[in-house]
C-alpha cells in the first residue's frame, strides 16, 4: 500500500488539476494521496471528486510558507479546517504579499526577457498565489528557455537579480495557527539542499514544543547527513516521520511515489487531524 502525502495541482504550482493529480496518482498505484498546494486549500473539492471517482483515499492538506528567524521553512498542515478565520486571513495576507512581490520581479525580468506581466497571471489562472514558477512557465511559453527547470537555474535561482524576498508566516505562530485549525503540521523537506541554510536543532526543538508533529525526511531534496540527523532529531523529540514525492506534474522531475509514509503514521496524523479523509475506506486500503 504506497501513501504520499505531499503533491501539488495547478491551485498552485503544479500543472495538472487537483482532479487529474488523483486519477494519476490511482493509474501509479497509489492507494492514499495528499493533495498540499502551497498557501491554498482551493484544490480540495476537484481532488475529492478525483478520489472517489478513482477509488482511493485523499488527505487534504497545505503546503504554507512560513520563516523561522528568517530561515524559509514550508510547513504541510494536514487535516485542518479550510475555513478557520484567522488562518483564512494569514492565506489572503500571503496572497497580497505575493502578488505585490511577483509584480516587482516580473517587471525586473521583463526588461530583460519578452514577457509581461499578463503571460505570468495567464500561466497562473484564477486565485492562484502567483510565485516564481509562473514567471518560469511564462519565460518558457516565450520560447527564452526549454522548461521551468531551466528558468530556475538561469534566471529566477534565490541569488537571481531578479529575486525579491516576500512576506512569510512566523513558523513558530504558523504551527500553533495550524493546531487551532485541527491541523496536524509536518515540517516539509527540513534537510533540502536548495535552501540557503537549514534550520539548526534549536529550531526544531522549539517548534516540536509548539506542537510540530512531524518531520518530513524522505523527501529527494534533503541530503543524506541531513536525513540522519533529522531521524535523530525526531527519535529523540518524539516526531513522526514522513516521506513524500512533492510532486508538480511536468513541473518538477518528482515522481508520484518515489517516496512514501507508513501506514502507522498516516494513522497517527488522521488521529491527529480534524478532518476526515476522503474517498475509499480507509480500512480498504490496509488501515
Ligand atoms: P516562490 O515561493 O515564488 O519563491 O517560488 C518557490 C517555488 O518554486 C517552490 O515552492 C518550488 O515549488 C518552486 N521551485 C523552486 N525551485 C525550483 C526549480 N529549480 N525548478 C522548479 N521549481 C522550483
Ligand atoms: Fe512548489
Ligand atoms: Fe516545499
Ligand atoms: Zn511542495
Amino acid at each position: 500500500m504506497l501513501i504520499d502525502l505531499h503533491t501539488h495541482s495547478t491551485v498552485s504550482d503544479g500543472t495538472e488539476l487537483p482532479y487529474e493529480v488523483m486519477a494519476r496518482a490511482a493509474a501509479s498505484g497509489l492507494s492514499v494521496v495528499g493533495l498540499t498546494d502551497h498557501d491554498s486549500c482551493e484544490g480540495w473539492e476537484g481532488a475529492q471528486r478525483g478520489a472517489l471517482a478513482h477509488d482511493i483515499t485523499l488527505i487534504r492538506g497545505v503546503e504554507f510558507t512560513s520563516e523561522w528567524q528568517g530561515i524559509s521553512v514550508h510547513l504541510l498542515s494536514y487535516l485542518n479546517r479550510p475555513d478557520y478565520p484567522p488562518l483564512v486571513e494569514e492565506i489572503a495576507k500571503v496572497h497580497r504579499a505575493r502578488l505585490d512581490r511577483a509584480r516587482v520581479m516580473v517587471d525586473m525580468v521583463a526588461e530583460d526577457y519578452p514577457i509581461t506581466w499578463d503571460d505570468v497571471v495567464a500561466q497562473a489562472g484564477p486565485g492562484v498565489a502567483i510565485g516564481r514558477p509562473h514567471v518560469a512557465d511564462a519565460l518558457v511559453a516565450a520560447g527564452v528557455v526549454g522548461d521551468r527547470t531551466t528558468a530556475f537555474k538561469e534566471v529566477l535561482h534565490n541569488s537571481s537579480a531578479y529575486y525579491v524576498p516576500h512576506y512569510a508566516t512566523d513558523t513558530i505562530e504558523l504551527i500553533q495557527l495550524v493546531r487551532r485549525a485541527g491541523g496536524v503540521p509536518v515540517f516539509a523537506h527540513p534537510g533540502s539542499i536548495h535552501r540557503q541554510r537549514v534550520v539548526p536543532d534549536e529550531a526544531i526543538e522549539e517548534m516540536a514544543e509548539v506542537g510540530l508533529a512531524g518531520l518530513e525526511i524522505f523527501h529527494r531534496d534533503n541530503s543524506r547527513p541531513q536525513r540522519a540527523r533529522l531521524q535523530e532529531l525526531a527519535d529523540r523529540l518524539g516526531l513522526l516521520v514522513t516521506g513524500s514525492s512533492d510532486y508538480h506534474g511536468i513541473g518538477k522531475v518528482n515522481r508520484l511515489g518515489e517516496h512514501y509514509t507508513s501506514p502507522e503514521v498516516l494513522a497517527a496524523i488522521v488521529e491527529q487531524g480534524l478532518l476526515e479523509p476522503v474517498g475509499a475506506e480507509l480500512a480498504a486500503v490496509g488501515l
